[in-house]
């Protein structure tokens, strides 16, 4: 499962701006997780959780947006919506599609106080 070590990293990150920012807790994590990244926002949420125990972060919500998939058809040369990673192009049915967006998982905000 790697959304353990997605979930430490994450709480790595977040601790670091709570303490930088003289921090009490921190109240609220905004995650933005790409339909085409292999994350299961679920599983991230379980993990984030159980790493947080004992940490600045214990008992912060955890806010999941997930960001549409996107790529680009050779065939068709177009950006495409993509529902899954090596998805066929929603126009032509090809597979020869190049996925360029919402592949990655990233912090949005940190609410802290
Ligand atoms: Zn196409």
């Amino acid at each position: 499962m790697h959304e353990m070590s997605l979930a430490e990293g994450v709480l790595q990150l977040v601790e670091a701006t709570a303490r930088r920012e003289n921090a009490r807790r921190v109240k609220t994590v905004v995650l933005e997780i790409g339909r085409l990244s292999s994350v299961e926002p679920e599983a991230l949420a379980f993990c984030f959780e159980a790493v947080t125990h004992g940490s600045l972060a214990q008992g912060a919500a955890l806010e999941i947006v997930a960001v549409p998939g996107q790529g680009w058809c050779l065939p068709c040369g177009a950006t495409v919506a993509m529902a899954a990673l090596w998805g066929a192009c929603p126009r032509c049915g090809s597979h020869q599609v190049q996925p360029t967006g919402g592949t990655e998982m990233r912090v949005k905000e940190i609410e802290i106080e």
